[in-house]
């Protein structure tokens, strides 16, 4: 038995057969045409993976389409572009010059001082790959399983999981990879268990063989011995009950032991991510990140907006669709919309960029209202700070409501307008919010990292970004005591709702609502209805 550790980087446990992945390698032989028809060949390659790139997307789950769009802008990147322009120049054949620009261009975004960006060579790596593959001839389904395998590779890309069937994947053991990279994000979406930076030793033996692969502690047994097995068939069969007692719960009312009612909400993004979430038994969307619908960098028309929030509703089978407006900037930027800014994570994001850019505003608040008829559908506004600026939103609303009945364009009158608390600046002045509005929502994730001045994707501050903060707290109490003073509803929708110790605090102060993602409502269902001292002791 050989036992290996790694990175735990997406949790479960598994057994089955490995299949290892032996990328192909070095060029066909062929003779390398002039560079005119080399480049022209080259086009023509890119124009095959951006439609195999397309399939893959579709086939992604919708949390994971952002993933392969990435990949698809990748390959007209202007400087991957002009490197292996130049390399053809140079009398290069195609499927080189892409290796050769992709090396250049890998070895530069690695040397970026910046964690998410270096994350992404990855996906470089896939894409120039699959280009190169076209201009060889070989087929691009690397992951020809015969049965259901737990995959070991030097490095797993993206489109390797993605392009096989659901099911077939057991689990992955990486030599290399990351935790956030797209193959261990992906995999997690899937709850595929996997461990990353294995080292190569393995590799060599492992194809063929048995493996117990734990994806909680990051660790792996090669042809295990008989304790071993018996000890992974108990534990899978143990998570197995767990997950049927959870999902006996998708229709239980969540009721804390003491009788209060809560109302677990999922955080989406798209119509798919709503369907999933209730089928998981949400209560409804407590936010609707709408900017994820810019990310592709095109503005949707009103129509088109009004399309989508319908879909929304559709999918949400009659149960309350709150909508955050665009919050752009910071973390997520959006091509052609975002500024280049010093400091994007204090500057012109979510309600102030669209203040000072109506032409996004107006025909989102005017397709929202028109959309609101159909279903109970709420606005909420983000990043606001003061309770001037939540007025200038409302007066924006206004306005629409105003150019819709003039155009004589149906609309609901009393569509409910709330606000993230998500600034220190507007949790502490809540009592001047509350009147004007009809609900906070608490974001916690903004609120930690505009209180404790520790940007949240920084992983060199990731130590200053407490994970609970008597600082946050305090804001949340007033937050909360606000809303109480004022009769309107009061909610988190940052990470923390979803973790277990926080959740009880918070439906302990007299929050009722909670919204988060859809992968967590059943297992923090599970934890508001035990008794307290149960959990503790599982915990
Ligand atoms: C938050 O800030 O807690 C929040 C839910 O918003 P986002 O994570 O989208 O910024
Ligand atoms: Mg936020």
């Amino acid at each position: 038995m050989l036992h290996i550790t790694g990175v735990a980087a997406s949790a479960g446990l598994t057994i089955g057969r490995v299949k290892r992945i032996k990328r192909a390698s070095g060029g066909l032989t062929r003779v390398v045409l002039d560079s005119v028809r080399e480049k022209a060949l080259f086009e023509a390659a890119v124009l095959l993976a951006k439609d195999e790139l397309l399939e893959l997307e579709e086939r992604a789950s919708a949390q994971d389409k952002d993933i392969f769009l990435f990949q698809r802008v990748m390959l007209d990147d202007k400087g991957l572009r002009e490197e292996i322009s130049q390399a053809i120049a140079g009398g290069m054949g195609g499927a080189a010059a892409v290796e050769h620009a992709a090396d250049i261009y890998m070895q530069r975004i690695r040397s970026i001082d910046n964690e998410y960006l270096r994350e992404r060579a990855a996906d470089v790596q896939d894409a120039c790959m699959r280009i190169v593959s076209i201009l060889d001839g070989r087929p691009r389904d690397v992951l020809l399983l015969k049965e259901p395998s737990i995959i070991a590779a030097d490095e797993i890309y993206p489109s390797d999981i993605v392009s096989v069937d659901k099911g077939m994947i057991l689990g992955i053991i990486t030599a290399t990879g990351s935790v956030q990279g797209h193959a261990a994000i992906i995999s997690r979406t899937m709850g595929i268990p996997a461990i990353v930076q294995a080292g190569g030793a393995f590799l060599e033996e492992c194809d063929g063989q048995t493996v117990a692969l734990d994806g909680f502690a990051g660790e792996a047994f090669f042809c295990p011995d008989e304790p071993t097995k018996t000890r992974f068939l108990h534990r899978i069969a143990q998570l197995e009950r767990h997950e049927k007692k959870l999902q006996s719960l998708k229709d239980t009312p969540c009721i804390t032991p003491d009788g209060q009612t809560v109302q677990l909400m999922a955080n989406c993004s798209c119509p798919e991510d709503i369907e999933q979430a209730i089928a998981k038994g949400a209560d409804g969307v407590g936010l609707l990140r709408s900017e994820f619908m810019l990310m592709n960098g095109r503005i949707p028309s009103e129509q088109q907006q009004y399309q989508f929030y319908l879909r929304c509703l559709k999918a949400a089978n009659g149960k309350p669709v709150t909508v955050r407006t665009f919050d752009i900037g910071a973390d997520k930027e959006v091509e052609g919309i975002s500024l280049k800014e010093d400091n994007p994570a204090l500057g012109l994001r979510g309600i102030r960029l669209c203040l000072s850019r109506r032409d996004l505003l107006e025909p989102q608040l005017a397709a929202l209202l028109r959309a609101a008829l159909h279903g109970p559908l709420k606005i909420m506004f983000p990043m606001i700070a003061t309770e001037q600026e939540f007025s200038v939103a409302l007066a924006v609303l206004d306005e629409v409501k105003q150019q819709l009945n003039e155009k004589g364009i149906a609309f609901a009158q009393n569509v409910p307008v709330g606000t993230m608390i998500e600034t220190p600046a507007a949790a502490l002045l809540a009592d001047r919010i509350a009147p004007l509005c009809d609900f906070f929502s608490i974001g916690t994730n903004d609120l930690t990292q505009y209180t404790h001045a520790a940007d949240r994707v920084n992983p060199l501050v990731a130590d200053y970004y407490p994970q609970y903060s008597e600082a946050v707290h305090k804001l949340i109490e007033m937050t909360v005591d606000a809303a109480q003073k004022n009769g309107i509803s009061v909610s988190v929708c940052g990470e923390t709702a979803a973790t277990p110790e926080l959740a009880r605090r918070y439906v302990g102060m007299g929050i009722h609502t909670l919204s988060m993602a859809a992968v967590s409502l059943l297992e923090v269902k599970e934890l508001l209805m035990e008794p307290p001292q149960k959990t503790t002791e599982r915990n």
